[in-house]
């Protein structure tokens, strides 16, 4: 048989796939793969449903529902004041996932160096690859997760053709301040480069921890693109519902993917998320109060088990040191030894590097989940390493 495609055939089956049935067969508390245990809104979930009843459920426009196009240009104003155009500045694509891929296959060559910041969402490395991109890291060590000009000077070069930027971002829990986003956009400027933001956790910040998109800053608007997700504002992952927000060229460009690849999304999911875009302050004002008592629940227990904990001010992912509780081994043996022996999954955060020489000791927990059952994970590992004591 003839070779399949080389540069996917380099990759196994994707962590968040592997851990998750492992936590199944082990019957362990998933704070692996990041998805909460509660779904979102049920009014938006009435209004999906009987849009499929009721319909229209053949394709729609392929930039996506005119509801859902209104929608989101509002939010990109409201939050942000951003004004885009909804009918030419706005592309609706089944999920992040999509989009992200959208932007890669329009706005790269193949030969295009492509920066991205490790610890990197799984999908970036493939993505970048198969699109022919060649990825230059710029690596971010916790536990402060700090970004260096050095490692940037020798990431960005005249060759650079786009940066990848995930804030707030998984799986650090890091928020870029405005200084950092001001120095990205800097490079970014200099070598004529575009950027392509992820911004699904958009509403997920802690604290004086505000998100700001990167093409808000001055001279960035006509070379970046933003991308949201449903999955993560609505605690609905699995409906799989994103957006690319981006001037008029830009957006065009990025279009002629989307049509060849998934061309549309399910009319009744975007209107329902049109919908839910719209409710009030009250709405996402709670969901960062009840991401931040989770985070802040979750860290305080795993510190009074012994493990030191890396900053963490957006996303619902926080990453525990495992040297500091006396561990000996690395992420991966941790991860394993906890799924199997203490009955609680989690994820190495070395699977989200892909230079030499990776952090090997810290693994990422999702903490989107209901109080108790964090509650039991906790006292699960409390026991395992603890003991009765
Ligand atoms: N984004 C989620 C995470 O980081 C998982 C998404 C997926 O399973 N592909 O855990």
């Amino acid at each position: 048989m003839k070779q399949t495609n080389e540069v996917l055939g380099r990759f196994g089956t994707t962590v968040f796939e592997v851990m998750s049935k492992l936590a199944m067969e082990n019957k362990a508390i998933n704070l692996g793969q990041g998805f909460p245990d509660e779904d979102g809104p049920e009014d938006v979930r009435a209004m999906a449903a009987k849009g499929f009843v009721e319909g229209p459920n053949q394709y729609p426009p392929m930039m996506g529902t005119k509801e859902l196009r209104n929608a989101v240009a509002h939010s990109n104003h409201r939050f942000y004041g951003i004004a885009v155009e909804p009918d030419t500045d706005i592309i609706v694509t089944s999920g992040a996932t999509e989009a992200l891929n959208d932007c890669l296959m329009a706005l790269i060559n193949p030969g295009d160096e492509v920066v991205l910041l490790e610890p990197l969402y799984d999908c970036y490395l493939p993505l970048v690859l198969r699109a022919g991109g060649i990825p230059k890291f710029v690596r971010l060590d916790p536990p402060h997760w700090e970004l260096s000009k050095e490692r940037l000077d020798a990431a960005f070069s005249e060759k650079t053709k786009l940066l990848l930027l995930n804030t707030p971002m998984n799986p650090t829990g890091k928020v870029f301040t405005a200084e950092e986003l001001q120095l990205l956009a800097d490079y970014v400027q200099k070598y004529d480069a575009y950027a392509v933001c992820d911004e699904v956790y958009e509403h997920i910040t802690f604290g004086l921890a505000r998100h700001i998109p990167l093409c808000t800053l001055h001279g960035m608007g006509d070379r970046t693109v933003r991308i949201g997700s449903a999955g993560k504002t609505f605690s609905l992952t699995g409906w799989k519902v994103g957006y690319i927000t981006g001037c008029t060229e830009l957006i065009g460009k990025i279009a002629k993917a989307h049509q060849f690849v998934t061309f549309t999304t399910p009319p009744a999911l975007q209107n329902a998320v049109a919908f839910g875009l719209e409710k009030d302050d009250e709405f996402y004002n709670d969901l960062q109060d009840s991401m931040q008592a989770k985070r802040d629940f979750f860290r305080n227990a795993l510190n009074d088990i012994g493990f030191e904990t890396a900053d963490c001010d957006g996303t619902y992912f926080i990453n525990a040191d495992i040297r500091s509780i006396g561990y000996e081994g690395t992420d991966v043996e941790f991860c394993q030894e906890i799924i199997t022996k203490a009955g609680v999954a989690a994820l190495p955060v070395s699977a989200f590097y892909a230079t030499e020489g990776a952090v090997n000791h810290f693994v990422r927990f999702c903490f989107c989940k209901r109080e108790d059952v964090l509650t039991t994970a906790i006292r699960r590992l409390e026991e395992f390493f603890n003991g009765n004591d």
